[in-house]
């Protein structure tokens, strides 16, 4: 009995299994398969990993606030008062006063009447779109637009018209071809973070207007971050008002966890009575709420992160454009996301892993997510970034893609 314990179990593969691990094997031919990376521990911009640390170049942690003790300070006294659940949806029991509280406060911050919270932006996008345009509508979507927006029109089960990235003559003529449908929305991301550029929403909401079409804008990367106040793209390309629907992340430059949808008291009815993955899900926890409201704050509060954010940013784009010209794009703007085009997705996967050997974690960017040869680094600048980290990470990255063969 002893020696059949020590024997490993013997294998055998169900007919599921034999098929998923036949699709495993083309996807790792093809350099395209995944897995995770563990963190123990993150502080600030170091993520400890075992014994080693590195500089985290890869995350959406854009103002140093997802390790803010404040932040975390006001969870826990949440946690204190009420616990880690929220044991119903918000239309059953979940709907605690925090809630309310972190809506009213995101509709302040974001100068609208209302706004919503969904579980996370994924899910927001899911539902809403869904809600707002159905068979019959037609939807305009960016052919670079984020998967959970492709997902959400898909759902919908609108006409779906993709048009050409940032191509607004394009879309003009293809509403102007449209005439039969009765609803009409555009879908648009603000900042595309796979390229670092950003969606002209002055240009957006002149066309939409032109055609009274709906517009709907995906401001995760640009909550905390665009604008002077650091309200978003709204704010950066003075459209105020003239943007139907305004989804936005919590999880990323706020340092939490979740999404809003922002617009008028009526949108808000609306979506809570017709957005499934608001309606059928549990309400995420006070203490995330919690949590948010004080992340709002000191985004309001500390400007300089921001200025901090665009500063390091701007030293490290300058660098690069310098050492790399070949590797940069040159519609890439956004003052935080800087993509390194470097071709296959060997070759990124390499360059990735020497940069981890030598200390820094970036963001590596294979196909489906982009097109193939033109996998690339995705860099996330931070205010948590010291200009030393910054300079190093620009040394490194320099003399990894002149010096290191293709493997
Ligand atoms: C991250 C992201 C989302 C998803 O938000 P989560 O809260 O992480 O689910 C949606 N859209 C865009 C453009 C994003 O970058």
């Amino acid at each position: 009995m002893n020696a059949s314990r020590s024997a490993p179990p013997e294998q055998h593969l169900s007919s599921l299994d034999l098929e998923l691990e036949a699709h495993l094997d083309a996807l790792e031919a093809q350099g395209l398969r995944r897995s995770l990376r563990r963190v123990d521990r993150r502080s600030g911009a170091i993520i400890h990993i075992g014994a080693s640390s590195y500089v985290d170049f890869a995350s959406n942690d854009y103002l140093g606030l997802a390790s803010d003790h404040r932040i975390a300070a006001a969870a826990v006294d949440a946690l204190g008062a009420n616990g880690t659940g929220s044991p119903a949806s918000r239309l059953i029991s979940g709907n605690h006063a925090s809630h309310e509280e972190l809506e009213r406060c995101i509709a302040s911050f974001k100068g609208t009447e209302a706004a919503l919270l969904f579980t996370s932006g994924y899910a927001a996008n899911l539902g809403a779109i869904p809600a707002l345009v159905k068979k019959g509508d037609v939807v305009y979507t960016d052919k670079l637009n984020h998967a959970s927006l492709i997902d959400g029109c898909r759902l919908s089960r609108a006409e779906v018209r993709i048009f050409p990235h940032r191509d607004i003559a394009a879309l003009r003529q293809m509403l102007a071809a449209d005439t039969g449908f009765r609803r009409k929305m555009i879908v648009v991301d603000s900042v595309f973070s796979m390229d670092g550029d950003l969606f002209p929403l002055d240009e957006l909401a002149e066309v939409a207007e032109e055609s009274g079409t709906w517009t709907y804008v995906d401001d995760a990367h640009a909550t905390g971050v665009l604008g002077e106040r650091g309200t978003g793209s709204i704010e950066h390309f003075g459209v105020d008002g003239r943007i139907d629907v305004v989804m936005g992340t919590l999880g990323k430059a706020l340092g939490t966890s979740g999404a809003f949808i922002a617009g008028s008291k009526t949108l808000v009815e609306f979506l809570l009575n017709r957005a499934r993955s608001f309606i059928f899900t549990t309400a995420s926890p006070p203490a995330i709420a919690a949590a948010t409201i004080e992340a709002i704050r000191i985004v309001q509060d500390e400007p300089w992160r921001r200025d901090k954010l665009r500063a390091n940013a701007e030293r490290l784009r300058s660098a690069l454009s310098e050492f790399l010209p070949e590797h940069c794009l040159e519609s890439s703007f956004s003052p935080h996301i800087l993509p390194v085009v470097v071709g296959s997705s060997a070759r990124v996967v390499q360059v990735g892993t020497e940069l981890q050997n030598r200390g820094f974690i970036v963001g590596v960017v294979r196909p489906p997510t982009v097109p193939p040869g033109t996998s690339r680094l995705r860099i996330s600048s931070s205010a948590a970034h010291t200009e030393e980290q910054v300079d190093g990470l620009a040394r490194h990255l320099t003399q990894i893609l002149r010096d290191t063969p293709v493997a």
